[in-house]
């Protein structure tokens, strides 16, 4: 047994300290960026933040909507390859440069993302998705998935140590997703004791992402739109986001109503919920990791999403940076033993 003496931080455990700024308005900020990816020659220009795939976040209507915004979903894998070839037929154009198709790992999952992908050419993103990123089945698939679409923008996760990144990447990931444990309906913790505290593992693994020019995404742990700015500027280059965007009206299932107030249901995907719903129920060897909750219906995501952007460009105007490239050069974190004055907080 061995113990490393090192704090890891989370979100809340620092802010951002504010710098002197030329800027006049929140509306000089630039939140888009333009990635160049490390296996292939696909350029990406957007607002690099992504809807889970999860049932309750990543869905097709969810992804017309960021779409808009100019932001990206990673699109639940629980679409057959019929519902994915009808959605694009009636999607808005260039929408296939805003959406993954998400995949596990398993003989099935293979054979359903070459359908998806041999009767949709024209989609560029993959998501392979495992809670567990460090399995050695997990990295062999990924490397059969990268013979298998040479030109396709991989990304892959979960893990949070930097000499994971690097394997992944080598192993045919262009962007790795970083996160154990930290998203709001994760139990991962609870029931492993397994785990990284989001904000050190997002400097981590950015670090060690951008020494082989790759790219990492930031999953879960995102409360608030504070903790979104917070990742960016720890080094994430995309944020997912899945309890911020669940509950509305593109995040799928329906509208319950309890004493007159309005809620929507929300679950992890190893929940009992989902694995009721989508796999006939928990197998015997595994304990569910993920909570299902009712969440405050809150309508239409446009308004979610203003918040989200309208507070990241306000952190880059207290920081000083012109665009969202340049907030991770301009962060200085500080140490903090307070957050929010909850005084007025239910
Ligand atoms: P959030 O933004 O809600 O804090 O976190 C979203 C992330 O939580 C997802 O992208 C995914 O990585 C993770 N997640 C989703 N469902 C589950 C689950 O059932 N168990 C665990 N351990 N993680 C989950």
């Amino acid at each position: 047994m061995r113990i490393e003496y090192d704090i890891k931080l989370g979100f809340k455990d620092v802010m951002f300290r504010p710098k002197r700024s030329t800027l006049k308005s929140r509306s000089q900020v630039d939140l888009d960026r333009t990635f160049k990816f490390m296996h292939t020659e696909t350029l990406w220009t957007g607002v690099p933040i992504m809807a889970a795939n999860m049932d309750t976040v990543g869905t097709f209507e969810m992804a017309r909507a960021l779409t808009e915004r100019n932001l990206f979903t990673a699109v639940h894998k629980h679409y057959t390859p019929a519902e994915w070839t009808a959605f694009l037929k009636n999607a808005p154009e260039g929408i296939e440069n805003h959406v993954a198709v998400s995949t596990g790992t398993g003989v099935e999952d293979f054979k359903k993302l070459i359908e998806i992908k041999d009767q949709n050419p024209q989609l560029k993103f993959i998501c392979i998705d495992v809670a567990n990123g460090y399995s050695e089945h997990f990295v062999s698939f990924l490397k059969r998935t990268r013979e298998q679409f040479p030109d396709k923008v991989i990304m892959a996760g979960n893990v949070v140590t930097g000499e994971m990144v690097e394997e992944l990447l080598l192993a045919g990931a262009d962007l790795v997703k970083v996160g154990i444990g930290p998203g709001s309906v994760c139990t991962t913790r609870v029931k492993t004791g397994v785990g990284y505290p989001q904000l050190s593992a997002i400097i981590e693994c950015a670090d060690a992402a951008h020494g082989l020019g790759g790219q990492i995404i930031s999953d879960g742990g995102c409360a608030i739109p504070g903790d979104v700015a917070k990742a960016f500027g720890a080094g994430a280059d995309f944020v997912m986001l899945g309890g911020m965007l669940a509950g509305h009206d593109e995040s799928g299932g329906e509208v319950v109503e309890q004493d007159g107030e309005k809620f929507k249901q929300f679950y992890g995907m190893s929940s009992s919920t989902a694995m009721d719903k989508h796999a006939g129920g928990v197998a015997n060897y595994r304990a569910s990791e993920g909570k299902t909750v009712q969440v405050p219906y809150r309508g239409d995501v446009e308004s979610t999403l203003n918040d989200i952007l309208g507070g990241l460009r306000s952190t880059c105007t207290y920081v000083g940076a012109s665009t969202l490239k340049e907030l991770t050069k301009r962060t200085t974190f500080i140490r903090v033993a307070e957050q929010e004055n909850r005084v007025y907080t239910k």
